[in-house]
């Protein structure tokens, strides 16, 4: 008998067993086809995992499946494999795993069906009409003698052809014409540049010779920014493209940027295809299918991508790899950096992680040898490293924010017709509303934060919730009408900027300035264009934008990360700060950097700015080691939340016993918590997190999962919401 082992789209974490459909006959199906079943009362679609002939469930329970979708499985063994593998590492339900790894058309159950492009062509009998028929009408003769030249003609021929639908339909209606589909053409190994590859420099030369595009290696690819990291890539790809294979390229979220496209597409001409959240599902199928089908040398795409099923995979690239979108912050929590490792050491490919400020899991795993360590230190061609300079703004008199010397510094900039970037972490106008008279602040009903003033449109806004109030025009509490902006957001400081220097273009880039489609490109153009200006923005711009006329960046509020309770919060300050200064001086024009600060004396900030980010780094992970954290240890978080603070607490309590009781605490594996989450109020819902923190992962895995089954079967687990985080990016 043969019982099909299907993952289905529940947080449930166990597999399914179902009979074959009544009417079937043949071979078993493929795993990696899709399977209709009935579920409850519903019907589902899901993966076949493996064809077995035993179930622990007896045979009259078992329901036959209602229809297999697929003959040859949407999903190959490899990628199957690899989304199995990471759902029993993330703790994830396997169906969950698979949901993410699959586009939604194909969840739906679409057709695995790669659209081609429809084209005109003659029939049979078209063809067998001689030159110079059908005169009485000449634009069916038109047409006829078009398509004896040549054997298809594509939509966008018929119009400079003159003509229109009706002709083309009365010949269809004839017999004479037909359409048929055009499937992308496989990419031609012999033409496969468009520009030829730039020299390298000395240092590019040695890493080039260092990394071997045959067997499984992780480099880390370790070059300050402008340092030549995607020349790199480029080249690394064109070698893999040679031997006919397809590279896979991940960046973070915002980092996809039209100008990195364009790259790619200037110097290749092999097919290259994006996969990101612009996308429509039509399209991101299309994507997914032309990777499949090998159509596609060159996948392009942020995190979700790394489930990209690959024909013939060569390289996996990924770029900025310290950076926080590669993990999954709901749902499947995985990280498609650390997925990355394990996908290509199955597949027995090279993978290169860049970074300007590498994390510090990856530092450590290249001191230990995990990782080639591949380094550049000098920026590319003629381009100057950007100067970092300290700016004490204790006992300072500030104007909105912005100290003397940095407005004199903007201002000798935009004089010598230089641009400048001044980055401020915080969208809005002002992050609080305070009463003059009372001290009262505008604070979210639904979250542990206060609102965020914003003027375009003038509202009091929850960052944390989405919560959106109408501004009061007197305090609550005293009826004062005083109510002040505390503090700068991004919108404060461009009115600001923009009184100050008139004569020049101020551009605000955040998520709000940002919003419509193309928002950043048609933001940026002016700025592309080299005028004076000055860019004002979150990290929107400190991601993969390159600002070649950019001298001066100034950072408004660069101490936010020093005392924050997250222990990554100094390494993600010094990665952003670095990040930021990197705008700077990118070209043949060298950069200024003015950090303001109120604790300029800090030592990490100290380290930071006269000794760089590896020596940071150093510091950092020294620390880590003492006290006993990532990468030195594995961490996971089990999180509750509740609207009932106190059913959380109870949950986490009994989730603490339970694990103690399996693996009590020892040196090897502490506990810590349940704790209240950083913001412990938040959409209403209180939060608690209890961590897990262990030398080793194998125990703690098995203990996770058990734990996670004992949870599932536990009553008060369907009274609050549960997730357990592994590798957690966030505390
Ligand atoms: P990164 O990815 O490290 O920021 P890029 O590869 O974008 O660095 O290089 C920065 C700049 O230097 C780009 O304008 C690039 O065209 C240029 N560049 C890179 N490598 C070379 C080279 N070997 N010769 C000349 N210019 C180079
Ligand atoms: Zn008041
Ligand atoms: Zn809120």
């Amino acid at each position: 008998m043969t019982i099909l082992e299907v993952a289905l789209p529940t947080p449930l974490r166990r597999r399914f067993d179902y009979l074959l459909p009544g009417n079937w006959s043949g071979d078993n199906p493929m795993p990696g086809s899709r399977v209709k079943v009935p579920f409850g009362n519903q019907e589902l679609i899901g993966l076949l995992i493996t064809c077995k002939s035993h179930s622990h469930l007896a045979e009259h329970k078992l329901k036959p499946a209602l229809e297999i979708l697929d003959e040859i499985p949407v999903m190959d063994t490899e990628l199957l494999e690899l989304s199995l593998w990471a759902a029993d590492y993330y703790q994830c339900a396997p169906g969950e795993a698979l949901q993410t790894a699959l586009p939604v058309l194909l969840r739906q159950g679409v057709p695995a069906h790669l659209a081609g492009e429809t084209v005109f062509t003659l029939t049979p009998e078209g063809k067998g009409l001689p030159q110079g028929a059908l005169k009485r009408s000449p634009k069916q003769a038109a047409l006829l003698a078009a398509l004896q030249q040549q054997d298809y003609l594509r939509r966008s021929d018929l119009a400079p052809l003159g003509i229109s639908r009706p002709i083309l339909k009365q010949l269809q209606d004839k017999g004479l014409v037909e359409t048929k589909e055009l499937l992308p053409e496989r990419p031609d190994t012999l033409h496969l540049l468009r520009e030829q590859p730039l020299v390298l420099g000395d240092e590019q030369t040695k890493v080039m010779a260092s990394l071997h595009t045959e067997g499984f290696t992780t480099y880390l690819l370790d070059g300050a920014t402008g340092s030549g990291k995607t020349e790199i890539y480029l080249q690394a790809i064109e070698k893999v493209l040679t031997q006919g294979k397809q590279a896979l390229v991940l960046v973070p979220e915002i980092g996809l940027t039209p100008q990195t496209l364009a790259r790619f597409h200037r110097r290749f001409a092999a097919p290259v295809v994006t996969l990101h959240s612009g996308l429509n599902d039509r399209e991101r199928l299309d994507a997914w299918l032309q990777a499949r089908a090998g159509h596609a040398s060159i996948i392009i795409g942020t995190r979700s991508a790394i489930f990209t099923p690959l024909a013939k995979p060569g390289i996996i690239i990924v770029d900025e790899e310290h950076d926080g979108s590669f993990k999954q912050q709901d749902g499947f929590r995985y990280s498609a950096r650390d997925l990355a490792v394990m996908r290509a050491q199955r597949l027995g490919i090279p993978l290169i992680l860049g970074s300007a400020t590498p994390s510090l899991e990856s530092l450590h795993n290249a001191q230990s040898q995990r990782y080639q360590h591949l380094q550049l230190r000098a920026r590319a061609g003629s381009a100057i490293p950007p100067e970092l300079r300290l700016l004490d703004i204790r006992n300072q008199a500030l104007h909105e924010g912005f100290a003397a010397a940095s407005l004199a510094a903007i201002d000798a900039t935009l004089k010598a017709g230089n641009q400048v970037l001044v980055f401020l972490n915080r969208r809005g106008y002002a992050p609080a509303l305070e009463c003059h008279a009372c001290g009262w602040l505008a604070q979210c009903n639904h979250c542990d934060a206060r609102l965020t003033l914003h003027q375009s449109p003038r509202h009091l806004h929850c960052h944390h919730c989405d919560h959106q109030r109408a501004v009061p025009h007197t305090c609550p509490e005293c009826k004062s009408p005083q109510l002040f902006p505390l503090g700068q957001g991004t919108e404060r400081s461009e009115s600001a900027l923009q009184q100050l220097f008139p004569q020049v273009p101020v551009i605000r880039v955040d998520r709000d300035s940002t919003r419509a489609k193309d928002g950043m490109q048609k933001l940026l153009a002016g700025v592309h264009q080299g005028i004076p200006c000055i860019l004002v923005g979150t990290q929107m711009l400190a991601k993969g934008h390159h600002f070649a006329d950019v001298t001066l960046v100034v950072i408004i509020d660069a101490d936010a990360g020093l005392f924050s309770t997250d222990f990554r919060g100094p390494e993600r300050m010094g990665q952003l700060l670095l990040q930021v200064a990197g705008r700077a001086g990118r070209a043949e024009k060298p950069g200024q950097v003015l950090i303001q600060s109120y604790h300029s004396d800090h030592p990490l900030m100290q380290t930071l700015v006269s000794r760089g980010y590896h020596t940071l780094a150093e510091q950092i992970l020294h620390e880590r080691q003492l006290t006993q954290m990532p990468p030195y240890r594995h961490l996971a978080l089990l999180r509750a939340e509740s609207q009932r603070p106190e059913l959380a607490l109870q949950f986490l309590e009994r989730a603490r016993l339970l694990a103690e009781d399996t693996l009590p605490p020892s040196p090897l594996l502490s506990y810590l918590g349940p704790l209240p989450a950083m913001m412990e109020k938040r959409g209403d819902r209180f939060r608690y997190q209890l961590q897990f923190n262990a030398a080793q992962r194998k125990p703690l895995q098995q203990l996770l999962s058990q734990l996670a089954l004992q949870l599932e079967a536990d009553p008060l687990g369907r009274r609050v919401r549960w997730a357990l985080d592994v590798d957690p990016q966030e505390m």
